[in-house]
């Protein structure tokens, strides 16, 4: 029979599996506890019965994942490369903040959105992350660091909403007060703008934040950046991003990656500032990283700073990220890129 990973399941399927095998309600509770406190087998969950250990074990596992590559960056942040059960490889980053730290985890293993200023991408969507394994990427990390995190970003390698269900179990999970208990406002999604799921994620209503990386706010350019775009036009994305506001009363942040010629014209800040004027929302610059094969440049400094000062000048929020392990291969995908090509 094949075993699954317990990792996968909320603690309220846990309940279900307790009450189903007839066993009671409040074991759940304490295996939800054990998992997350890191025990490896069930054995050493001290106070359950042998009969739940014995079962357990033959139906479940507790997954891992294992760093075999981590870099780190001359500011602290470190980027690990996590082998999971099928060998397939994902990224996560750690960063250091002053409310704590963060980090970006991965969604699937490659992506299938072709961003062309993206190393994710090249080879595909491979396969989508289970919600147990995206645990795993914030466990390991805790574990090989020693660092607890307080803050987590879905915006590494995959799309998030393109493994929807599985992303939403995973918030179900790590939001629980008996696991990981990370706060839905500590938690954002970074989307590259599947409009469905954009309506369907604002229905869900979660306190979580939601990131919408724009990039540009005219179609041509967009599109040339982001294939999902010739989908989801912008006139469609800003609708559903509406509908997100209106309904769950929360911000939404705008990524904009500033490419050297490419959109980061004083008319490109100009359109942007018309599109978002209004809204409820915060525009986030991101000088792009460079990524080896591509041949986007970062923009000027000279430009970045009137970019800002036109879009200021409109009223809109915006802040430029600030800059973290650019000398370790810091943009989304890098480091997996070249493990793939080395082995
Ligand atoms: S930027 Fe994100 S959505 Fe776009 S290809 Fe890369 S991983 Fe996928």
């Amino acid at each position: 029979m094949v075993k699954s990973n317990i990792k996968n399941l909320t603690f309220e399927e846990l309940e279900g599996l307790m009450l189903d095998n007839g066993y009671p309600k409040y074991r759940a509770r304490q295996i939800f506890q054990w998992i997350y406190k890191d025990v490896e087998k069930f054995k050493d969950m001290k106070n359950l019965p042998k009969d739940i250990i014995e079962y357990l074990n033959e139906n479940y596992y507790i997954g891992r994942a294992h760093a075999i590559d981590k870099q780190q960056s001359k500011d602290g942040t470190i980027k690990y490369l996590l082998v999971l059960e099928d060998n397939n490889v994902v990224e996560c980053v750690l960063m250091k903040y002053k409310h704590g730290y963060s980090i970006c985890i991965s969604s699937q293993v490659g992506c299938r959105m072709h961003c062309s200023f993206c190393a994710s991408t090249e080879g595909g969507l491979v396969r989508n992350l289970s919600a147990g394994e995206m645990i795993e990427e914030i466990m390991a990390v805790e574990r090989e660091s020693g660092i607890k995190i307080s803050n987590i970003v879905i915006m590494g390698i995959g799309e998030p909403f393109d493994n929807y269900n599985e992303v939403i179990k995973f918030l179900k999970i790590v939001n629980h007060k008996d696991g990981i208990n990370i706060g839905m406002r500590h938690i954002t999604i970074s989307t590259s703008g599947l409009v469905p799921a954009i309506y369907d994620f604002a229905d869900e209503n979660l306190q979580c934040n939601l990131a919408v990386s724009l990039h540009s706010a005219n179609d041509e350019i967009r599109s040339m950046l982001m294939p999902i775009n010739r989908k989801y036009n912008i006139e469609e994305l800003m609708k559903a991003c509406d509908y997100y506001i209106e309904n769950t009363n929360r911000r939404i942040t705008f990524e904009y990656a500033l490419i050297d010629g490419i959109n980061d014209s004083q008319e490109d800040a100009k359109t942007l500032s018309k599109l978002l004027k209004e809204k409820l929302c915060h525009i986030n610059l991101i000088p792009i990283n460079p990524v080896k094969g591509k041949e986007y440049k970062r923009s000027e400094l000279s430009n970045i700073n009137e970019f800002i000062k036109i879009i200021r000048e409109s009223g809109l929020p915006v802040t430029l990220r600030r800059e973290l392990g650019t000398d370790i291969q810091g943009a989304c995908g890098q480091l997996r890129k070249s493990y793939l090509s080395d082995n």
